[in-house]
Formats: structure tokens, C-alpha cells, sequence
């Protein structure tokens, strides 16, 4: 009977949070040591289910090894990441002999002292099971594509969509392919080309809509592409290999894999100015803002402290400079600090209280702010509506100071719906703007009594002014840091074609 291997651990690690990513982190989020597909499947992660499912249906044997992914923050604690790669490495040793080994990973996980992590659990599993194992890995696009991982393994293939609504039939194409290739079908080879490039790329509007048809194009009228995917990179991990990948997975045609990957990132290249083009200054945002005087709120996002990207989520800049403007009618969450939740807790409801406010975490976050404000209202949870699924609040708190309601929560979790005020009694009819800590997830839940929508360029620890995050490991030649990265490639054309060097 043929034997599968699966196992799932992933983080995206921002290396710019002070946050470390620890066991908790972990717990909090999903963890399952070996039993993860006995839990019903989720959209979430469900790789793991699909792929036992498919293995079965073949009449193949699944040896099921650890589930973790975190909730996202700074680097992973050596000690943790060290003791999971263990697991999954002991488990792989004692399944004995498999046939097929597949995982589930970000591709953006950093721990400390392991700046690849996705190429370091490959080599391991690689160096357990020999080089005639069929060895592949599904991933977010929020990646950062190593060549080692693209020499360790036999196929890599990324989620297509961002938002990411694509995942298990993402995971079925990866299994489908490895099964082609155990029966000697098919001899994947990969192809990859560096867009010099870091950005954000939206797939559910243009210009990142037409890259994902480019590649479902590329698989169904080449028949000797597997898989084609866009890395997206993810800006906010300081590693060497950060930014976006073209990828071509064909069969055993890496020629052909190398015009698509370059054509792809021609694609790209031509439509760079339209990933960046919706974010708005934080001054000019505030000044609409200032002369705002009626009708809907206007919703701002404050892309920079979004906890689901692993940011802090107590950052101080924008409500200083409301403070410093006198803007007033204005409701911000959630803005962690669970030490001024406590006290705003034991305080009571309808109680004055003076705080330091924010600003606590480290330099990304600002400077804390002190305040005396009141504790307009205590909620112990408020479920949060999110698609399908509700996303908890945990204990929080509505502080009201200088005309501003600012909601400070025990738990870093983002806001994905109104009723994070609703509840604590904001009327947001009266709002000039909401300002929420969170990069996108909150669209489908605000748009609705949004004025307008407003994607924040502000400081903080997912600062999506992609030119000045500050780099000390990945180079900085990229674009929209510099405006053509691919400078000194076209100079060594030059001077090849001339036959001299002068
Ligand atoms: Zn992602």
C-alpha cells in the first residue's frame, strides 16, 4: 500500500513587530498534534483534510503529523520553532518508508536564527526521505520564495487569490500533480523569474485580476505547465529572497517554464503603478476629514497597525495628530492595550480615569499618549459577523477623550465589522470617520455605511509606503524604491552586445 505524509506549520512573521511569535501564539491560533483532520474542515486550513481524503480515495495510507500556524507577529522563538520541525521530522522518521510527502506552509515563516524556514523544513524532510520521495508543499503567496526551496523540492504551488478563496482546490491541483508523478506520468521542474518588486497584489480588482487570468491562461493552453503562480512576497519580512516571484511548475520543460515566468513578470512590470496608486497620505486623509461635515462616516484604513499582519495594533500617530488638529468625532479600534483595559475595567463604566495610552510595544508604535478619558462602556466579547464565520473581540473597552471614542481591546484581534462600535453605543451616523486597524479584511463589513473607503500610507509595523521600509538583510533594489531595478541587467545587455568593455 502506498504511503502519504502531510503535516502543516506556518507563520507569517513580521520582522519588524517586536512581538515574538512563542507557543502561545500558536495556541491561540491552531495546533493539533497529528489529529487536525478528526476536527471538521475549515476554509481556513484546509489542506490537511483534502489531501487525507484524496489519499484515501486512491487506497493510499496517510501518516498525519503536527498542524500549527500562529496568530502573526515578530520572528518565531528558536526554542518553539526548533521543537515543532522536530516533531514533524520524528514523526516523518518513524512512519517508515512513504511515497509522498506533501506539506502545508506560509512561506513566510522567520524564526530566530532561521531566516528560511520553508527551505530549512524541506531539506530536513529531504535529507529523512532521499531524493526518489515525491516531495511537495502548498503555500500562501505571501511568501518569500527561496532558491533552496526550489532545489529541495519537486513542486511548489501558491493560493492564486487574495483574498485567499482558492485554497483547497489549490491544495487538490498540488495533490493531483504529486500523484502524476508517482505513477511516472509527469517529471515536474520548476521555472522561477524575480519581478524586483514589492508590492501588494489585490486579485479581486485590476491590476492584480489580470495576473491570475494570465495564469490560469498559461496552465490550460500550455500542455506542459503543471501549475503557474504569482509570489507575492511579503513586504514586511526582512529577508534576503523578499518580493514578488513568477513561478512555472512544467513537465520537464524548463525552457518553456522560463518564457512564462519572464512574461509574467513583463505582465507585472507594465502595471506596477496600479498596485500602489489606491493609498492616500495620512495628512491629506486628515484633511478631508477636517472639512467633513455631513452624511455617511468616512471609513480610513490604517494599513500600518493591522495585527493580522502582525503589527502591534497600538500605534498612536493618527489619533495624535487628530488631538494636535482638534479633530473631534472621530471612533478608532481596536487599540491594544490591555493594561489601560484593566484599569478601565476595575474603574467601572461612567468613570474618569487617566491613562497612557498606546504607544507601548516598541519605537513602530508611536509614542504613548496621555489622556484622561471616559470609560463610555464595558463589553466582555462582541462576535464580529466575517463571511461564514464570527471573529471574536475578547474584553473592550469605549474610552472617550477630546471628542475622539477610541476602542481598546485586551487581545490584538482586527476589526472586520461596525459592531465594534454599535455595541459599545458609538453612533456612527455622527462619526466624521472610523478609523480601523486593518489592511483589508474589514472592507466587506464597513463598505456598507462607508462615505468612502480610504487605504491609509501611515507609519507602523505593515507601512505600506513600500519604498521606505527599512531593509537591512533584503536588497534595495526594487521597485517602488528604485525606479528601474532592472537597470544593471539592461547595462550588461548593452555592454555584451557592444563586444567591448571599453
Ligand atoms: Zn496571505
Amino acid at each position: 500500500m502506498a504511503k502519504l505524509f502531510i503535516a502543516s506549520f506556518g507563520a507569517e512573521t513580521n520582522t519588524f513587530s517586536p512581538i515574538p511569535t512563542g507557543i502561545q501564539s500558536f495556541e491561540e491560533a491552531i495546533l493539533a498534534h497529528g489529529k487536525f483532520t478528526q476536527t471538521p474542515m475549515s476554509g481556513f486550513l484546509p489542506s490537511m483534510h483534502v489531501w487525507r481524503e484524496m489519499a484515501e480515495a486512491q487506497g493510499w495510507e496517510v501518516v498525519e503529523s503536527l498542524t500549527a500556524a500562529a496568530i502573526p507577529a515578530g520572528k518565531v522563538v528558536a526554542s518553539v520553532y526548533g521543537s515543532f520541525r522536530d516533531e514533524i521530522m520524528c514523526d516523518l522518521q518513524e512512519a517508515g518508508p512513504c511515497d509522498m510527502v506533501l506539506l502545508n506552509l506560509h512561506g513566510a515563516m522567520v524564526a530566530e536564527g532561521e531566516d528560511d524556514c520553508e527551505g530549512d523544513l524541506l531539506k530536513a524532510c529531504r535529507d529523512i526521505v532521499g531524493p526518489d520521495v515525491i516531495l511537495g508543499a502548498l503555500l500562501d503567496p505571501h511568501a518569500h520564495l527561496t532558491d533552496k526551496m526550489v532545489d529541495i523540492a519537486d513542486i511548489l504551488h501558491f493560493y492564486k487569490e487574495y483574498p485567499h478563496t482558492d485554497i483547497s482546490d489549490r491544495a487538490r491541483e498540488l495533490f493531483d500533480i504529486a500523484l502524476k508523478t508517482s505513477t511516472g506520468d509527469v517529471k515536474p521542474v520548476m521555472s522561477v523569474a524575480d519581478c524586483r518588486m514589492v508590492s501588494m497584489f489585490l486579485t479581486t480588482q485590476e491590476p492584480a485580476k489580470g495576473v491570475v487570468e494570465q495564469l490560469v491562461e498559461f496552465e490550460q493552453s500550455h500542455p506542459t505547465v503543471l501549475a503557474a503562480s504569482l509570489v507575492h512576497g511579503f513586504p514586511w519580512g526582512d529577508v534576503e529572497d523578499n518580493g514578488a516571484k513568477a513561478l512555472i511548475v512544467t513537465d520537464n520543460d524548463y525552457a518553456l517554464g522560463q518564457v512564462l515566468a519572464n512574461r509574467l513578470v513583463d505582465h507585472i512590470w507594465s502595471a506596477r503603478d496600479g498596485t500602489i496608486s489606491y493609498y492616500t497620505d495620512l495628512d491629506d486623509a486628515l484633511a478631508l476629514l477636517a472639512d467633513k461635515q455631513d452624511g455617511k462616516p468616512l471609513v480610513l484604513a490604517e494599513f500600518g497597525d493591522n495585527s493580522g499582519a502582525g503589527a502591534p495594533s497600538d500605534a498612536t500617530y493618527i489619533i495624535q495628530k487628530l488631538l494636535d488638529q482638534y479633530i473631534n468625532d472621530v471612533a478608532i479600534g481596536m487599540l491594544w492595550d490591555p493594561m489601560v483595559l484593566q484599569m478601565a475595567v476595575n474603574a467601572g463604566e461612567g468613570a474618569e480615569i487617566d491613562v497612557r495610552l498606546g504607544g507601548k510595544v516598541g519605537p513602530v508604535s508611536g509614542e504613548p499618549l496621555d489622556l484622561t478619558a471616559r470609560v463610555a462602556a464595558l463589553r466582555d466579547n462582541i462576535n464580529q459577523p466575517f463571511g461564514e464565520r464570527t471573529v471574536p473581540t475578547e474584553r473592550v473597552a469605549l474610552l472617550e477623550t477630546n471628542g475622539l471614542s477610541i476602542v481598546v481591546n485586551e487581545k490584538r484581534r482586527q476589526p472586520v465589522h461596525p459592531i465594534i462600535f454599535e455595541e459599545l453605543g458609538v453612533d456612527i451616523a455622527a462619526q466624521r470617520a472610523l478609523i480601523v486597524k486593518s489592511s483589508n479584511h474589514f472592507y466587506a463589513g464597513f463598505a456598507p455605511i462607508a462615505d468612502q473607503i480610504i487605504y491609509l500610507k501611515s507609519p507602523g509595523a505593515v507601512t505600506p509606503d513600500f519604498a521606505k521600509i527599512p531593509y537591512r538583510k533584503r536588497s534595495l533594489n526594487y521597485w517602488p524604491r528604485v525606479d528601474d531595478p532592472f537597470a544593471d541587467l539592461r547595462r550588461a545587455e548593452v555592454k555584451k552586445g557592444s563586444g567591448t568593455d571599453g
